[in-house]
């Protein structure tokens, strides 16, 4: 999760929008009410209401319409491990998401994002540090010991 969307919430949380998360909403319901902001589109929207259930702790229904945000970091991490191809769109690692925990889909968002910043890196991937190398296409083709 960016700095920018806790703030994003935070402020919304500040200004008493609490009626985004009134009545312990649906998943899609949260969704819906971020992406009628000006300017938030179902990236930002899903990376809200990921912040606000899992952060946050607000009460819903259900996490079904909490999708994976995808970004560079979730992109390639998402690819390394095998679940989709290295030039997968946005759409298809959405949905690879939902095919693979379709109760929260979101599930996924920060343990890849902080993988990516951490030891999944763009050029070279520090496998041998990585706690899902087990489960890791790309450690097993090459080695996570090198
Ligand atoms: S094992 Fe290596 S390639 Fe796989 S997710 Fe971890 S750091 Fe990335």
């Amino acid at each position: 999760m960016s700095i920018a969307i806790r703030e994003v919430v935070v402020d919304i949380m500040n200004g008493n929008a609490a009626m985004i998360w009134a009545g312990k909403p649906s998943s899609a319901t949260v969704v819906r009410r971020f992406l009628e902001f000006d300017g938030v589109g179902q990236k930002i929207a899903t990376m809200a209401a990921n912040t606000l259930v899992r952060d946050f702790r607000i009460p819903v229904s259900d996490r079904y319409s909490i999708d994976i945000s995808v970004d560079v970091q979730v992109r390639r991490v998402f690819a390394r491990m095998g679940f989709v191809s290295e030039n997968a769109s946005a759409e298809l690692i959405i949905y690879r998401a939902r095919d693979l925990h379709p109760e929260y889909p979101g599930i996924f968002d920060l343990t890849l994002w902080e993988l990516g910043r951490t030891v999944c890196l763009p050029t070279r991937p520090r496998c041998e540090k990585c706690r899902w190398s087990e489960l890791c296409a790309y450690a097993e083709e090459v080695g996570a010991d090198t």
